[in-house]
Parts: structure tokens; C-alpha cells; sequence
């Protein structure tokens, strides 16, 4: 039978890191606990390494790597799709685990699961297809062409907040690709994905090719950085610590995949269809409670609209259930993931309501629990205020109006970050100008979720450095080597 890190919470057992094809403990017995947001409980104690086991962890994805590396494409594909078939399985089980760590609602945490499995196997299957170029050689002696080839071990760091998907998307096609991978997640939410790695052990993949470790943040990092087989670092989170890690990168010139953090602009002009815009914003806005890269950060709504959007974005927060996901009633929002992102969340909105901005509507009913705040729409908040020019990462919004679509842009452009953008507008024109001039990676239009495995997720900015998913996301772990063949007898 599966032991599962479920059985494992459930029976009080320390959840442990997967080195070279063992769970162990970290090397000196420490653990450190993982909480339930929504009760601030303790759910479950891990295994809490630090530089050794990351150096461990990559000396084994060493050691796997040539004969990973080398295996044909159809072996390492039929792993992946054995996987893909797992997670989906146990995706009910995986999801629960994933809510109860995270606060997000079970239905999302399901849907993540399964979304996750989504990309190994459409990883399996893009492996299987045409890699490289054959030149049209100018010169009949020669012929020239280039081939892909595995870049070598690959470290991927990841956040909290969407902590399977996120692993998914770079796990899966750097195995693939024929890379080995040591993964190192949030401490925050490091139970259910460990599921994705359980998945793969099952599956059949070969010791050490994939290891996961849980430990202190910088010192792993830079240990898995300052690893001579570690030649890709593939990390999501916030823009200041990607940049801290490409300052580190460079001293091997390591190559760096970085998808940071986001400032979408979600507009909403004066022929969009309002109630679409309105139900695609609450998604924008929401969705995993608020705390999502891409989520909707500033509102700006056509002056012709904004009594009506207004009034209707003040009912709806009004009417919202928040509330613990699992606590047995049906909510729309849960908690925020910890005390210090309830912290920064709150710093914004003093400062917009202290300099006179309000919500729209009024305050649903908030619990007493440590990790929940108010969620809504703020309107008069100043050009300069905290709320129009930060990430928030959490369930509230600035609303802002605006009279013509050159102005629009120019103030969706006006911040450092470049991750997402939305607009809802019927004029096909306008779509076309919106595409190629808001300066985002991710743009959806008329729709709230345009996330797929099969899109190129990335940022432009200071929101990142290369794509993820999609046939862009697996040359992330290869490198193009040209090969010039002299030919005689021509
Ligand atoms: P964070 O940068 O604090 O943490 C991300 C990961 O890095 C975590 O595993 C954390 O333990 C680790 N980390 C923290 N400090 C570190 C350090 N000094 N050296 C090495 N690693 C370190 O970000 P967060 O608060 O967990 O997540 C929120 C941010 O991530 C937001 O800005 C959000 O937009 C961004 N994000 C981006 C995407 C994307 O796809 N672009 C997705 C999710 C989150």
C-alpha cells in the first residue's frame, strides 16, 4: 500500500524530503511545524534541512543525471503520462491536503491538483515531437544542423500560493527535457506537493532523478546555486528575491527562469459587456483568496460606467461569505495564508482610507481568526497611494476611472511590472491595440482565466525572465547545440 504524506499527518509522523530515491529526515533531526491557515493550527511537522541536504540533493540529481539524460524520450514520456494518471487518482485526497495547508477553497485546490497533473502529461507528449533545425546549408560540403540537449540538474524554487501548479509547470517539463531536478517549495505549504513527487516515485522514476528538500530559504538556495551540476535555477516568487538570486546565479552564470510578481491592470471599457466583466473580476480578484501573480491588482473602469460597476462591485463584496474552506459551510473567500501578508495587506488600505478613499459597499462578515481581512473595491484612492502603484496579493483592489483608451494604456503601463492584464471591450480593433501595446506577458481578454498548460506564462519587467508551460517552457531546460557536418563526395 502507498504510504501517503496524509497517512503520514494522520498517523503523527514527520514528513520527510525525498533524497537520491530515500525519504529521509533533515540530517539533524530538526522539524518545524506547517499551520492550517484558516485556524492557525498545527497540522503537520517536516523535515527542515538546510545547505547539506541541498547539497546532497543535488549530488544525487548529479549522479542520476547522464543516464536520465539519456534515456530515449518514449521512456521518460511513458513516466510522466504513469504520473499525470496518479495525481489525477488521487487528486481528491492531494486536494484536501493542499486546502488545509493553504486556506484556498477545495474546489480550487482540487482543480490546482488536477491542473498540475494536466502538465505532465502534456509534457509527456511534447517531448515525443520534432526538437531542432536542419539548415539550408549554403555550402554543398557541409551539412549543418542543431540538436537539443538537456541543460544538466535543475533547481526549482517555489511559493506558497499555488505551490503544486507551480511545481507541475517547471518539474514536469524539465523531465522532460531529460533534466534532473532537486525542488525546493515554500515551508509554507510543502505538504501536497509533496504528492506530485510521491506521484513520480510510483510512477517508476529512476533514484534521484527527481528530489525535493524543505529547509531555510537563502541558505538552500544558494547552496543549490553554488552546486557545480545545477545549471538552471527556475524560481517563482517576488521580484526582489528573483533579483537576489540572478545577482547570485551570475557568479557561475547559471541560467535563470524567474516569474515574479504582477500589478495586472483590469479594464473594463464603455461597450463591455458588464456583467461578464463583473463576474470575470470577482474570478480575477479571488480566485486562491486573493493572492495569485496574475490576480486583477488595479481596476479601471470607463468614467461613462462607473456609478453602475461601482454599485455592483459593492454588492457583491458585500454579500461575500468568508470563512474557513473547510469548516463545514459553503464560502467564497478563506483566509490569507499568514499574520504578515494580513500585515502588508492591511498597510495598503490604511493608507488609502487614511488619505480619504472608501470601500464600496458595505464590510461582509469577517471571522475572528488570525489570517482574515476585509475584501473589496476601494475607490478615490490617490494616483500616488500604495494601492495604485503595489502588488497587493490579497483580496482587495483600487477601482480608478478613466475617459479615452490612449490614457487607459498609458496608466496600465505605469508601473514596473509586466505578468498579466485584462480588458473587456466588444470593439475587435481595440482588442488588436490592447494586444500588442499593454505591456504584459499574459493578456486575457474578455475572460478571467487564461491560464493553460499549453500557454506561455511569463512576465516582461521586472515580473520575470523566460516563459513557462507551452513549447517555451521545455527549452527552459535545454540548450541548442549547432553541429556542422563536412560531407565529401558531393
Ligand atoms: P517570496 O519571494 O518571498 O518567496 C518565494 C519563494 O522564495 C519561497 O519558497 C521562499 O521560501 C523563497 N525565498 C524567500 N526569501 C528567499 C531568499 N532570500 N533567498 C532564496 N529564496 C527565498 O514570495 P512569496 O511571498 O512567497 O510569494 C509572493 C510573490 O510571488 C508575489 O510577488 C507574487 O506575485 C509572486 N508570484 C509570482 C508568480 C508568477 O508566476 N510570476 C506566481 C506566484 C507568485
Amino acid at each position: 500500500m502507498t504510504i501517503t504524506t496524509r497517512a503520514l499527518i494522520d498517523a503523527g509522523e514527520v514528513v520527510p524530503m525525498l533524497i537520491g530515491g530515500e525519504w529521509v529526515n533533515s540530517f539533524s533531526s530538526v522539524l518545524r511545524e506547517v499551520t492550517n491557515p484558516a485556524t492557525d493550527r498545527v497540522i503537520a511537522s517536516i523535515a527542515y534541512g538546510n545547505s547539506s541536504e541541498a547539497t546532497a540533493a543535488a549530488d544525487s540529481a548529479k549522479a542520476a543525471f547522464l543516464n536520465w539524460s539519456n534515456s530515449s524520450t518514449r521512456y521518460r514520456a511513458d513516466i510522466l503520462f504513469r504520473a499525470y494518471e496518479l495525481i489525477m487518482e488521487r487528486a481528491s485526497d492531494i486536494g484536501g491536503l493542499l486546502a488545509l495547508e493553504t486556506g484556498k477553497l477545495l474546489q480550487e485546490a482540487i482543480g490546482e491538483t488536477r491542473f498540475s497533473a494536466e502538465y505532465f502529461r502534456w509534457f509527456a507528449e511534447e517531448i515525443r515531437r520534432p526538437q531542432g533545425e536542419v539548415f539550408a546549408s549554403e555550402d554543398r560540403s557541409r551539412r549543418q544542423l542543431s540538436i537539443s540537449r538537456p541543460i544538466g540538474v535543475a533547481a526549482t524554487l517555489t511559493p506558497w500560493n499555488f505551490p503544486i501548479s507551480i511545481q507541475a509547470r517547471k518539474v514536469a517539463p524539465a523531465l522532460a527535457a531529460g533534466c534532473t531536478v532537486v525542488a525546493r517549495p515554500s515551508e509554507k505549504a510543502p505538504l501536497a506537493v509533496a504528492e506530485l513527487f510521491r506521484a513520480l516515485i510510483d510512477a517508476g522514476i529512476p533514484d534521484g532523478v527527481v528530489n525535493l528538500i524543505y529547509g531555510p530559504a537563502s541558505a538552500q538556495s544558494n547552496a543549490l546555486i553554488d552546486h557545480d551540476a545545477v545549471e538552471v535555477i527556475s524560481f517563482t516568487g517576488s521580484t526582489p528575491v528573483g533579483s537576489a538570486l540572478m545577482r547570485q546565479a551570475s557568479n557561475r552564470i547559471v541560467r535563470c527562469a524567474l516569474e515574479l510578481g504582477g500589478d495586472a491592470p483590469f479594464i473594463i471599457f464603455s461597450d463591455a459587456d458588464i456583467d461578464k466583466a463583473i463576474e470575470g473580476l470577482a474570478i480575477a480578484k479571488f480566485r486562491n483568496n486573493g493572492q495569485s501573480c496574475i490576480a486583477a491588482n488595479r481596476v479601471f473602469v470607463a468614467s461613462s460606467r462607473m456609478d453602475e460597476v461601482c454599485e455592483r462591485l459593492g454588492s457583491l463584496t458585500e454579500a461575500m461569505v468568508v470563512g474557513d474552506p473547510l469548516g463545514g459551510t459553503k464560502v467564497d473567500l478563506g483566509p490569507l495564508i499568514d499574520q504578515s501578508r494580513v500585515r502588508d495587506v492591511e498597510a495598503i488600505v490604511r493608507d488609502a482610507l487614511d488619505s480619504g478613499a472608501h470601500f464600496l459597499g458595505g464590510a461582509p462578515e469577517i471571522p475572528d481568526g488570525p489570517n482574515y481581512t476585509r475584501p473589496g473595491f476601494i475607490v478615490n484612492a490617490s494616483h500616488d497611494s500604495a494601492l495604485a502603484k503595489e502588488e497587493v496579493f490579497g483580496p482587495v483592489s483600487g477601482v480608478f476611472s478613466f475617459d479615452d483608451e490612449d490614457e487607459v494604456i498609458a496608466r496600465a503601463n505605469d508601473t514596473t511590472m509586466g505578468l498579466a492584464g485584462y480588458a473587456y471591450t466588444s470593439d475587435q480593433g481595440r482588442i488588436w491595440r490592447l494586444s500588442e501595446r499593454l505591456e504584459v506577458g499574459i493578456l486575457g481578454i474578455n475572460h478571467p482565466l487564461p491560464s493553460v498548460v499549453y500557454s506561455p506564462m511569463g512576465g516582461v519587467k521586472r515580473s520575470g525572465l523566460g516563459r513557462e508551460g507551452a513549447h517555451e517552457g521545455l527549452h527552459e531546460f535545454l540548450e541548442t547545440k549547432y553541429v556542422s557536418i563536412g560531407v565529401d563526395g558531393l
